[in-house]
């Protein structure tokens, strides 16, 4: 069989299984096995697959049927400038993070001096440090932390993979319980675990029985990170330091006005492309 009849039908298997976008999916992930980029496939069309690879295939599209998120199954996405590995240790880097990460570039480069202390909380694959790093052209001191030694061992991975173990450091850690130099840091970027508990259940299945739910369950109203964040930034920032957070729809208001109760300034809730309230920031006066 060729790659051009592979992909038809394994697109078409995959759609009668309701698994999404199965076009991309199906090209996705020949272009995976053939080490090749989904724009080059082109020039591999009418060349026979291995038994090797078509075994692959099977696998592959075994698992998106079953619901796995194609990312998963993939084994790596990208995000932003950087092709991250991703499996079930972490939340899979979503593109409204890509835009969280344009925020804090923008304070960093607007910072006079070049910034000391950049923190990750919640790092998960790492997505968010290692693309301020990887982008940033100034110095400055980044780390990721997690409460999960899954997702640490997977974001140092990464930073491996994108040659970037020197400039970002990882540790394990509960939030911010393990850092208590005050005026230390001069940003906190989260996008912590924001859905509400009661919601975490309705999620899409391939989000609800893949990905972490440490990860996605934000406590009862889906705030209860926000607020730890917030108290411990109180201590840890440096005066001018600033939040940045990632935030659920409909929760704009809420965590600005917490922002505004812990004494920030300048505060901003913004919206994603789609319309939905999804960054929330301010500065510690
Ligand atoms: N955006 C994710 C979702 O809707 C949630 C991510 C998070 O809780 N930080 O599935």
């Amino acid at each position: 069989m060729v790659w051009r009849e592979v992909i038809s039908k394994t697109a078409r298997f995959l759609e009668d299984r309701n698994v999404p976008d199965a076009q991309v999916a199906a090209e996705l992930m020949v272009a995976r096995l053939l080490g090749s980029s989904r724009g080059f496939l082109v020039s591999e069309m009418e060349k026979e697959a291995s038994e090797r690879h078509l075994a692959a295939m099977r696998r592959g599209m075994a698992r998106l049927s079953a619901g796995e998120p194609v990312q998963y199954v993939l084994g790596e996405w990208d995000f932003r400038r950087l092709t991250l590995k991703c499996d079930k240790r972490a939340l899979i880097p979503r593109p409204e993070t890509e835009q969280l990460v344009e925020r804090v570039l923008a304070h960093l480069s607007a910072m006079k001096g070049a910034p000391g202390l950049v923190i990750d909380v919640g790092t998960g694959t790492g997505a968010i440090i290692l693309s301020i790093a990887a982008e940033f052209r100034g110095g400055g001191v980044f780390l990721g932390t997690d409460v999960s030694e899954d997702a640490i061992a997977l974001a140092t991975e990464n930073a491996g993979r994108c040659g970037l173990s020197d400039r970002v450091r990882f540790a394990v850690a509960d939030g911010l319980d393990d850092f208590d130099e005050p005026q230390s840091v001069d940003v906190i970027v989260s996008n912590p675990p924001y859905v509400a508990t009661s919601v975490c259940e309705k999620l899409d299945r391939r989000v609800r029985d893949y990905e972490p739910r440490i990860a996605l369950d934000g406590g009862a109203e889906g705030l209860d990170f926000y607020e730890r964040y917030l108290a411990d930034a109180l201590n840890l920032l440096k005066p001018g330091g600033a939040v940045f957070f990632e935030i659920g729809e409909g929760q704009g208001d809420a965590v600005g006005s917490m922002m505004a109760g812990y004494g920030f300034t300048g505060i901003k809730v913004e919206k994603d492309f789609a319309g939905l309230d999804r960054y929330a920031s301010g500065v510690l006066p």
